[in-house]
């Protein structure tokens, strides 16, 4: 595992502390709202509009999710919510990124727009927050969907995507992305276009 990056060993570290704490088995899918409820102590909350949540930027454009260190809870869009369960589920891990990688003791709440961040911040914050955003991506891939169980199952599978959403419950193009990039999908179906991604 020498070659993961910082947010994809944050990822692992936190899913293996949660399975010896608890012990849950090694296996999908990946228990995102229980470790993140149970492990870390925050609560997981819904709404019509994070925005209207205190302390939320009411004049950047809707957000998919904020985490609040002074409350300890990771609010989620409610309409993305009802859309996708694989959505819901990824933006739990992303913001558990955030919590894992970012906050550390930090009182500021991190908020996360659908798309990239406003052009408006200069350009050293747009960065800085791009970054951020990204790393919290990576975390929350590896954590709901770790290589060594994606290997496992994409062997076992014969790289069936619908039977690998369902059994990590993601995302078709979630798990698509996954194993693209984990050099797993035959050349023949990486050609093949799903849609958006997520
Ligand atoms: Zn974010």
């Amino acid at each position: 595992m020498a070659d993961k990056s910082q947010p994809e060993q944050a990822a692992i570290a936190l899913l293996r502390d949660f399975e010896e704490r608890f012990r849950v088995a090694h296996a999908p899918p990946v228990p995102v709202e229980r470790i993140a409820t149970t492990l870390l102590d925050l609560l997981v909350e819904e709404c019509d509009d994070v925005r209207s949540v205190p302390g939320a930027p009411a004049d950047q454009g809707r957000l998919s999710g904020m985490v609040v260190p002074a409350t300890r809870i990771i609010w989620l869009d409610r309409t993305e919510c009802a859309r996708s369960r694989g959505r819901r589920r990824f933006t739990i891990a992303h913001e558990c990124g955030h919590w894992v990688l970012h906050i550390a003791g930090a009182d500021q709440p991190v908020c996360c727009r659908p798309e990239d961040v406003s052009e408006q911040a200069d350009v050293e914050k747009v960065r800085q927050l791009r970054r951020r955003e990204a790393e919290a991506n990576a975390f929350a891939r590896e954590l709901l969907m770790p290589e060594s169980l994606v290997v496992e199952h994409a062997h076992a599978t014969g790289c069936n995507l619908a039977a690998l959403a369902e059994r990590f419950d993601v995302s078709v193009p979630a798990i698509r992305l996954r194993l693209l990039t984990l050099g797993l999908l035959p050349a023949w179906m990486a050609s093949v276009p799903t849609g958006p991604h997520r």
